[in-house]
């Protein structure tokens, strides 16, 4: 007789993470079971250095406001991040997640633009975001000494340079390792009765005639199968959800592919050059460079360790999670999906060569690009890293650069498809995915999740006092005062 579980959750990364640690917070009496195929949880995009760290809340990133008099998207972002910060604090008040500097540290957001045009487009922004009560810190300059002051590594010898340059910068930004956060928060469910079995990889997804899940499995040492029955699934597998949501037969996963884009980073631990820079500094995207490809100079705190960490650099590899296979990306082709994913390959022209191109850059030329951040950069201080893969979206002949939950229509299983913006809207993307997969208990769980994000279902940027008093509350709970 197979064991049965309320809630099998496929996957130790940080999406698994959250939710499970919000259905034990609900429900602390159902049986939950993790299974991860690797012999540690958070390997994968949540390690620490797959992923680039950073607290996605639109104060730097540009791709969130392509257009400088629009600040909706961006918004959306920052609310987002505000409940994953009241979560966070919430845990950490609870016991279930240490001192925050194990995960969450204060580190300012930088945008750096060169050029006249980038230049007038990161004013307007700045005029824009300055009346939104989320991002009323926010400050802009055109002054080699002031910008020195914030960041010193971005104006050593460009003083000379005789080109228009801005920055803004909001000092509230946050350096997250995603990775801790997931252990953490893995380690306190199986504390709290969760199994985790290890090394052990889902193979299968079968609809029972009750409507519950068979789960099969293989042990990875010995290769010995077994199988349990859960009442709710969740495929949290990143890269390879889709290849279990397609296993499933669930018909909402028709018209579905991903594709996967790979990336780098340039490092450096040298104890001068990481002294002498503390900000995230994002630019501008390269033409057909996908968004979260663009790359940034950014202070890392790992393990109590601060590092500078310039990339991504996209690569390209048929895998779609770093520890995949090589067939990934053609063991997805199905009948209903081979049409969308042609048309993206034949209407992406610009990606396209933007991969070949940042495929061609030797470690020399990456180099060069951290020169256009960093003037003064010498080869041998930057070490050179493979990052995680990222598996995009495509659905309806679009490669898309969000992140999607697909669920049955019964709400017995989800997953998700997707990778940006990634950890830092993992609580707004379990809370929708709650919702939608437990709508008959949606009511009787809001009390709890109030409790847990107190401003739960309100929009913090309509009322500036509200914003300002929430913001300072979990900047100094999570101790990331600027
Ligand atoms: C280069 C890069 C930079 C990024 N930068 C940021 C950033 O700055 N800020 C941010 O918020 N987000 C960022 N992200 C996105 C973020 O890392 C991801 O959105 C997030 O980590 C995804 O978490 P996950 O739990 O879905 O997947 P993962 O962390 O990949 O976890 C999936 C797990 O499932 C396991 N698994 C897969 N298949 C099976 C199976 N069949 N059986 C059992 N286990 C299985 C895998 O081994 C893995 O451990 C970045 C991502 C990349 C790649």
């Amino acid at each position: 007789m197979s064991e049965t579980y309320d809630v099998v959750l496929i996957g130790g990364g940080v999406m698994s993470a959250t939710l499970g640690t919000f259905l034990q917070q609900l429900q602390p009496e159902w049986k939950i079971a993790v299974f991860e195929r690797l012999g540690q949880v958070a390997a994968e995009s949540s390690n620490a250095w797959n992923n680039a760290g950073t607290g996605h809340s639109a104060l730097c990133e540009l791709n969130y406001m392509p257009d400088p008099t629009d600040p909706a998207k961006a918004l959306a972002i920052n609310e987002q991040f505000q409940q994953s910060r009241q979560f966070w604090s919430s845990l950490v008040d609870q016991g279930i997640l240490d001192a925050p500097s194990t995960f969450i540290n204060a580190t300012p957001h930088m945008t750096f633009v060169r050029g006249a045009k980038n230049v007038a487009y990161l004013k307007r922004r700045y005029q824009t975001l300055r009346k939104q009560a989320l991002f009323d810190t926010i400050e802009f300059s055109t002054d080699s000494r002031v910008i020195n002051t914030w960041a010193p590594l971005l104006m050593d010898k460009r003083l000379k340079v005789d080109e228009p340059f801005a920055a803004t910068r909001v000092t509230g930004g946050t350096d997250v390792d995603f990775g801790s956060l997931t252990r953490q928060l893995i380690s306190a469910m199986t504390d709290r009765g969760a199994h985790l079995l290890l090394d052990t990889e889902v193979r299968d997804l079968t609809r029972l005639a009750d409507g519950t899940w068979r789960v099969d499995y293989r042990r990875r040492i010995g290769r010995a199968p077994g199988r349990v029955n859960a009442r709710f699934v969740f495929v949290g597998a990143g890269g390879w959800a889709i290849k279990l949501l397609q296993r499933s037969g669930i018909p909402e996963i028709k018209g579905f592919g991903v594709f996967p884009i790979g990336g780098q980073w340039l490092k450096t631990s040298d104890p001068e050059i990481v002294a002498r820079h503390k900000a995230k500094v994002y630019s501008q995207a390269a033409i057909g460079a996908p968004p979260m490809s663009v790359p940034h100079l950014d202070t890392r705190v790992v393990d109590g360790e601060s590092s500078l960490l310039f990339g991504p650099f996209a690569t390209f590899s048929p895998k779609f999670l770093k520890n995949g296979s090589l067939w990934d990306i053609v063991s997805q082709v199905r009948f209903h999906n081979i049409g969308s994913m042609l048309k993206v390959g034949a209407t992406n022209l610009d990606l396209v060569k933007y991969l070949v191109t940042e495929l061609l850059k030797t470690r020399g030329k990456k180099v060069d690009s951290l020169r256009e951040f960093m003037p003064t950069a010498q080869d041998d201080d930057w070490e050179l890293l493979d990052a995680g893969q990222r598996a995009q979206v495509m659905k309806g002949g679009k490669l898309q650069f969000g992140t999607e939950v697909v669920s049955a229509a019964d709400g017995s299983i989800a997953g998700l498809l997707g990778a940006s913006p990634g950890a830092s809207t993992a609580v707004s993307i379990m809370l929708g995915l709650l919702k939608k997969s437990f709508p008959d208990r949606s009511a009787e769980w809001e009390p709890k999740l109030a409790e847990l994000i107190p401003t739960y279902g309100q929009t913090l940027n309509r009322d500036a006092a509200q914003a300002h008093r929430v913001l300072a509350r979990t900047a100094s709970e999570l101790d990331i005062n600027a």
